[in-house]
């Protein structure tokens, strides 16, 4: 029984509650909801509320009460990435100790102006990449800032990965597959380098965002990863994580995403796409699930 349940498509919503859901979510909580319907899946729902500065409690029970409200059901008991810093910890000291994570004490401004002299590019989401400030520190350099206990990050070291990532697939090249929006596989090829030396475990967060994802949708036996194309050039990093911390690989679905007048990808504050708006002003379920497309 058990083992029927672990094989069976598990899909899920992840939200951060850092804000309240708007249409945008609503596109990816029902993609999620209907997928795994027609499937005969399993559906989830999971609180990313790594970042305490922003992260609200009042926003969680918010977002459980929209989704409630738009006729979604989801298995309990929801899990809380809050909950779960031990195990992030867990997995960033496996990839440190096999030499693939580094310390890096720079300031966002230390990063910034070194990127800029360096003319080092910018990663998928515009970022400037990496400039390798604190990269190639001696031991005796390292001791001696964390001697001083200063707030650092985790990078990785891009080159080590991939090269790590090779000898487990063996050469062969790391991919995803994507379902299309007919639902037909497609097998893209994953270039996480795009991405430099990624933070892996943050200063302020004994995580980030791209290590917690992809521990958690492995634990939780996540087959189908739905979510919006914002978070399409992220796979390839997921990806190889997934490599390097010997986890399962999902297929995923990135779907379109819900634009305001100007183009723009809506945020947290789209306040009049917000579903506790649309609530308010007598918006139904049926009229969201329109709006979102469905
Ligand atoms: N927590 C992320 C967000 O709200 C989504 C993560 C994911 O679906 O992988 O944007």
């Amino acid at each position: 029984m058990d083992c029927e349940r672990d094989m069976s498509p598990t899909f899920r919503f992840a939200p951060s509650p850092n804000g309240e859901l708007h249409l945008g979510h609503a596109v990816s909580a029902l993609t999620g909801f209907e997928m795994a319907q027609a499937a005969g899946g399993r559906f989830l729902v999971r609180i990313e509320d790594i970042d305490a500065a922003r992260a609200r409690d009042s926003y969680t029970a918010q977002i459980l009460d929209d989704l409630a409200w738009l006729g979604l059901t989801w298995e309990t008991p929801v899990m809380h990435q809050s909950q779960r810093f031990d195990v992030y910890t867990a997995a960033a000291e496996d990839l440190q100790d096999r030499g693939l994570l580094y310390p890096c004490w720079a300031t966002r401004t230390e990063i910034a102006d070194a990127a800029a002299r360096a003319d080092c590019g910018t990663d998928p989401d515009g970022a400037p990449l990496y400039p390798g400030l604190h990269k190639h520190l001696s031991d005796t350099e390292r001791a001696a800032r964390g001697a001083t206990g200063e707030p650092f990050a985790l990078r990785l070291d891009m080159e080590r990965a991939m090269e790590a990532a090779s000898e487990v697939l063996r050469g062969a090249p790391l991919t995803f597959t994507e379902l299309d929006e007919h639902g037909r596989p497609q097998t893209i090829a994953a270039e996480p380098a795009r991405w430099g030396d990624a933070v892996i475990v943050r200063k302020e967060v004994p995580a980030s965002y791209n290590l917690a994802v992809v521990i958690d949708d492995a634990d939780q036996r996540v087959t189908h990863v739905t979510r919006g194309r914002d978070l399409y050039e992220a796979t390839a990093l997921q990806r190889l994580l997934q490599v390097l911390l010997g986890l399962p690989e999902p297929v995923y679905h990135h779907h379109r995403l819900i634009l305001d007048t100007d183009g723009r990808k809506l945020s947290k504050s789209a306040g009049d796409t917000s579903l506790r708006h649309l609530r308010e002003r007598g918006t139904t379920p049926q009229d969201i699930r329109l709006l979102a497309g469905f």
